[in-house]
C-alpha cells in the first residue's frame, strides 16, 4: 500500500519547483475566506489571482456546475452546443465586438489574438507587416509567443530562439511609440492597467494617441483584459472607462468564477481571418465553463453590482490612506475597482514579500505585483466587514514592520 497522506512537504517532494506556495495546505474556501488543513481561517484578498470573482463556494455557481454536469461537461468544437453559444451572444451583445473565440486561459487568449493579428496583416497587407509592439513590464501569459511578447525578459530568456519581430517600448511614453510605429507594425498589445507589472495604469492620453497611430498605420490595437476584465475595475471591461476601443480584446481570469475559460473578442472584419482550420482548441469554451460564464456575465454586468465594486474601491482607498498616515510605510496607492496596488516607501520595498508572509501568519492573504507593490484583488462581492477585518491585519503588520526588518 502506498502512502497517500499529503502535506505541504509533498509539494517539495513531487511538484516541479516553479512556485513557492505558502506554508499551509489549503483545503476549502467559503465566500472571501480560505481554510487550511488545520482549519485556520484566512481572509482572501487574492481571489485565486483575480479569478474567484464571486468568492469561494458560491451557492449559484455550485448549483450551475451541478446542473450542467448532469447534461454536458465537454463535447469539443466539432459540435455547436447551447451553453457556449449563449455566452458568445451575451458577450458580443454587452461589448463593442461581434465575433468571439473561446480558449481556456489568459495566455491562450493572447496567443490566439497575436496569431489573429499576424494572420490579418499577412492576408490583407502582405508578409512584411509583422511587427508586434508591446510595453515594458507588461505580462501576457506563459506560452512561448505570449511570454516573448510580454515585457519582462526574465520570463522569456533561456528557452531558445524567440519569435521574431517583437518590439518592447517604455510604457506611457508616447514619443518612443511615435518613433517606432510604422506601416510594418501589425499589432500593438497593451494592458489598460498593468497587473502583474505593478498595478500601473496607462494614461488616457497615451491610449488615445496609441489608438490614433494604430489606425493611421493599419495596426491592430489589442487590449489584454485578462486581469482587468469581468468587472474587476468597476466596468464590465476596463476599455469602457475611456473613449478608446481596441480592435481585439482578450479576457480570462474572472470570466467563469474559477473554471478554466478565456475569450478573444473582435470585429466581423478581423474575425473572418480565423478561417476554417487556421486555429483551434480541444477544450476551449466547454459547455460547463460557459454555463458558469453566462451566470457571471449576467451578475457582473448589472450596474448595481458594478456600482458596488466602485463603492468598495473608494472604501479601500480611504482606509489605505488612513493606514498610510498611521504607519508612514506607504508611498502610493493605485488601481481601479478592486484591483489595487500599494507601493511601499523605498526603505521598506525589500520587505514586500516579508509583509505578505507576515499577513498570511496573521490571517490575511495578499499578492505582490512588480517587485515590491502589494496587490489587493479580493472577490468582487466581498463584504465591507471582511474588507475592514483584512485591512486591520494589514495595518497591524505595517505598523510593526520594524520587527520584520530585524529578523
Ligand atoms: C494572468 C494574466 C495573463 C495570463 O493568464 P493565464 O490564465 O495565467 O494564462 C495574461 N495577461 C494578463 C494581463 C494577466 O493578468
Amino acid at each position: 500500500m502506498h502512502n497517500l497522506q499529503v502535506s505541504r512537504q509533498t509539494f517539495d517532494d513531487v511538484m516541479m519547483p516553479v512556485y513557492a506556495p505558502h506554508s499551509m495546505l489549503i483545503t476549502k474556501g467559503k465566500g472571501s475566506y480560505l481554510f487550511d488543513s488545520e482549519n485556520n481561517r484566512y481572509i482572501d484578498f487574492t481571489s485565486g489571482i483575480a479569478v474567484n470573482c464571486l468568492g469561494h463556494n458560491h451557492k449559484q455557481v455550485r448549483s450551475i456546475i451541478k446542473k450542467q454536469s448532469k447534461k454536458l461537461i465537454h463535447v469539443s468544437n466539432l459540435f455547436a452546443n447551447d451553453k457556449t453559444l449563449t455566452l458568445a451572444l451575451k458577450l458580443t451583445q454587452k461589448t463593442d465586438f461581434s465575433k468571439i473565440f473561446f480558449v481556456n486561459s489568459g495566455a491562450e487568449a493572447n496567443e490566439a489574438a497575436l496569431k489573429l493579428a499576424r494572420r490579418y496583416a499577412f492576408e490583407v497587407y502582405g508578409p512584411q507587416k509583422d511587427e508586434i509592439i508591446s510595453f515594458d513590464h507588461s505580462f501576457h501569459g506563459r506560452t512561448f509567443f505570449s511570454v516573448c511578447v510580454g515585457g519582462q525578459d526574465k520570463y522569456s530568456d533561456g528557452f531558445g530562439p524567440k519569435p521574431a519581430s517583437i518590439t518592447h517600448l517604455p510604457f506611457n511614453d508616447i514619443e518612443a511609440f511615435k518613433s517606432q510605429i510604422s506601416d510594418k507594425t501589425c499589432a500593438v498589445i497593451v494592458e489598460p492597467l498593468q497587473g502583474e507589472g505593478g498595478i500601473i495604469p496607462a494614461t488616457d492620453e497615451f491610449l488615445e494617441q496609441v489608438r490614433a497611430l494604430c489606425s493611421k498605420h493599419n495596426a491592430l490595437l489589442i487590449f489584454d483584459e485578462v486581469q482587468t476584465g469581468i468587472g474587476r475595475t468597476g466596468k464590465l471591461f476596463a476599455y469602457m472607462h475611456s473613449s478608446v476601443k481596441p480592435d481585439i480584446l482578450t479576457t480570462a481570469k474572472g470570466i467563469a468564477a474559477g473554471l478554466p475559460l478565456g475569450a478573444v473578442l473582435t470585429t466581423d472584419e478581423i474575425g473572418v481571418h480565423f478561417s476554417k482550420g487556421s486555429h483551434g482548441s480541444t477544450f476551449g469554451g466547454s459547455p460547463l465553463s460557459c454555463a458558469v460564464g453566462s451566470y457571471i456575465i449576467d451578475t457582473i454586468s448589472n450596474p448595481v453590482f458594478l456600482h458596488k465594486v466602485e463603492k468598495k474601491h473608494k472604501f479601500f482607498v480611504k482606509y489605505l490612506k488612513a493606514i498610510a498616515k498611521n504607519t508612514g510605510v506607504i508611498d502610493d496607492i493605485r488601481g481601479k475597482g478592486l484591483l489595487l496596488g500599494v507601493d511601499l516607501k523605498e526603505k521598506y520595498q525589500p520587505y514586500a514579500s516579508a509583509i505578505v508572509q507576515q499577513c498570511a501568519k496573521e490571517g490575511l492573504f495578499i499578492l505582490i505585483a512588480g517587485h515590491h507593490t502589494l496587490r489587493i484583488a479580493p472577490p468582487l462581492n466581498i463584504k465591507k466587514s471582511v474588507i475592514c477585518e483584512g485591512l486591520g491585519i494589514l495595518e497591524h503588520v505595517l505598523a510593526n514592520i520594524d520587527s520584520l526588518i530585524e529578523k
